[in-house]
């Protein structure tokens, strides 16, 4: 059982009336009792209707884990640790669509602060939770559109190549909170991209209409820029093909490998407090 995820009860509101839950023995309970148990893997299910997820992949959940464990995204973790975690105070940090966790993991290693981290897919979760050996994280199924969590209980909100629901994120977020947004830059697996550009569709990726989406709801954030290049084997190389939907229609064969040897992780981090 999550000690963590016990201590996080009063956060969350129950699906179905909203109103605040208190933890039992496994279980969130409402006023109401409508009840929801806690997972042995560590976790909480708080969709009503869970689909089971078509698109899921255990092969690519390993791909990306194998891949982010290997240190190519460090350098975007270590600006929004370097952006968003504070010093003096204990914060509240949800990661939103959290997918394979590793940056709720690893932000709940950091410091003494909450992590909570939520995705639709129930099989990415329970996953996700069985990576987190110590049970570090507070890790529930929820909709990003109907957020199961109390008016103003986060901090900040961690949205980290994630679809984003802006009015959901401003009624969760604290007065004084913070909303920081990792999006993919145009440099991003540019190497991939230059190899496979006869076959892709979109032959010049932009994150444009995403930041403006971003600025219209907090017009004024700041924007970093942050990127890498890694020596990368033609086995790497071929795990991000997988990893990225960019390349989910590339015929892999069709490359010429032999003049790829490095990859770059490339990526647009932007930040804005929230204020009433
Ligand atoms: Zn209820």
């Amino acid at each position: 059982m999550s000690e963590k995820l016990h201590a996080t009860a009063t956060l969350f509101i129950c699906p179905i009336c909203q109103e605040t839950f208190s933890a039992q023995e496994k279980r969130f309970v409402c006023p109401q009792e409508h009840s929801f148990d806690m997972a042995k893997q560590g976790y909480i299910n708080l969709l009503r209707n869970a689909k089971k997820d078509k698109h899921y992949d255990k092969r690519s959940f390993e791909e990306r884990h194998q891949i982010l464990e290997s240190g190519f995204y460090d350098h975007i973790l270590e600006a929004v640790a370097q952006l968003g975690l504070s010093e003096t105070k204990n914060q509240v940090i949800l990661d939103v669509a959290c997918g394979e966790g590793y940056y709720a993991r690893q932000l709940a290693q950091m410091d003494k602060n909450t992590v909570l981290a939520f995705d639709l897919s129930k099989d990415s979760i329970t996953l996700a939770a069985k990576k987190d050996k110590d049970k570090d994280v507070a890790w529930f199924v929820g909709d990003l559109a109907k957020l199961p969590l109390a008016d103003h209980s986060v901090d900040l909100i961690l949205d980290i190549f994630s679809p984003a629901n802006y009015q959901e994120f401003k009624r969760v977020l604290k007065p004084g909170g913070k909303i920081i947004k990792v999006v993919t830059a145009s440099q991003h697996v540019t190497e991939l991209r230059q190899a496979a550009l006869e076959q892709l569709q979109t032959k010049n990726y932009s994150n444009a209409k995403i930041i403006s989406h971003f600025s219209q709801a907090f017009p004024h954030y700041r924007s970093n820029h942050v990127s890498q290049s890694f020596p990368a084997t033609i086995d790497i190389l071929k795990s991000f093909a997988q990893m990225t939907p960019l390349f989910f229609h590339v015929n892999l064969e069709k490359i010429d490998w032999k003049n790829i040897d490095q990859i770059t992780i490339a990526a647009d981090i932007l930040v804005a407090d929230y204020h009433d």
